[in-house]
């Protein structure tokens, strides 16, 4: 099976800090791709790394669809169909979501009919319909900015989609609708990456396979067996069985004094 994204030995920095040291991990096209790992793991670096921002300096490989991304820009890698949605979508008042797709989408090169017929399909698949008028996630509830995400993800045509935290702050209810309009994202043509801290979304998703992220290494990979494993026991169950050590706790590591020391380090 073709890989949409394979990412080997990825290794990245901000100034001295190493945050990724070498991650490995495949998503073939058609399949979803679970990541999860405690706060500060490097998830989310994961996905800013993969999106070409550039604050970080990377190294090692990462293909879409046997295509190296390393060194590109963020917006040739966009182009090449690797898509993300935000942790916390932007409201951006004042800008139409149609109006906004048809802008990207014409600057992708997507024809005029071709792009009206997309929109049309998505905004019926993601339930978008009364959103199309109005600006983009302006006054939406959380998990109606994350469909919103999906539905433009899904109308400019991605090969690799890239969700970080898409479910955390939403209700049970949100989270379920998540999970389906994820569902909806699937197809043959497409690989998915589902970045999260919790499983409670896993139960709702066929995902092809869970990894767990922790220190900037993916430790562990499995399928529902790896997941139920964290839903019951959380990530201190993969620790345990692994022999990794937990992290010591922020506060052992900086004391603050408040009258004299800075709470962060410069
Ligand atoms: P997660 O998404 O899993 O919670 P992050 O990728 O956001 O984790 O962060 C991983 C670690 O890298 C954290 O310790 C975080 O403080 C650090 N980090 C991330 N981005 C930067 C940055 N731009 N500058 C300094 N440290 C960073
Ligand atoms: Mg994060």
């Amino acid at each position: 099976m073709t890989n949409a994204l394979a990412i080997s030995d990825l290794r990245a920095s901000v100034g001295s800090i190493d945050i990724l040291k070498g991650v490995d991990l495949q998503v073939p096209f058609g399949e979803v791709h679970a990541i999860m790992g405690p706060n500060g793991s490097g998830k989310s670096t994961l996905c800013h790394v993969l999106t070409g921002k550039s604050d970080y300096s990377a190294s090692g490989s990462i293909l879409l669809d046997g295509e190296e991304l390393i060194g590109t820009p963020v917006d040739e890698r966009a182009r090449k169909g690797l898509l993300q949605a935000f942790q916390y979508p932007v409201e951006v008042p004042g800008v139409g979501l149609e109006e906004f797709m048809v802008e990207v989408g014409s600057a992708r090169g997507i024809p005029a009919d071709e792009l009206e017929r997309r929109v049309a399909a998505s905004a019926e698949t993601f339930s978008m319909g009364n959103f199309l008028d109005r600006a983009i996630n302006d006054e939406l509830s959380g998990g109606e900015k994350k469909r919103s995400e999906m539905f433009q993800i899904s109308v400019l045509d991605p090969r690799v989609v890239v969700l970080d935290e898409i479910d955390s702050g939403l209700d049970i209810d949100a989270v379920r609708q998540v999970a389906e309009a994820v569902e909806e994202l699937r197809s043959p043509e497409v690989g998915i990456l589902l970045i999260t801290h919790y499983s409670r979304i896993l139960r709702y998703l066929n995902t092809d396979k869970v990894h767990v992220m922790m220190n900037g290494r993916i430790v562990d990979s499995g399928g529902a067996e790896l997941a139920e494993e964290l839903e019951d026991g959380g990530y201190e169950a993969v620790r345990s069985r692994l022999g990794i050590d937990a992290p010591r706790p922020a506060a052992a590591v900086v004391k603050a004094d408040p009258f004299s020391d800075l709470p962060f380090e410069n």
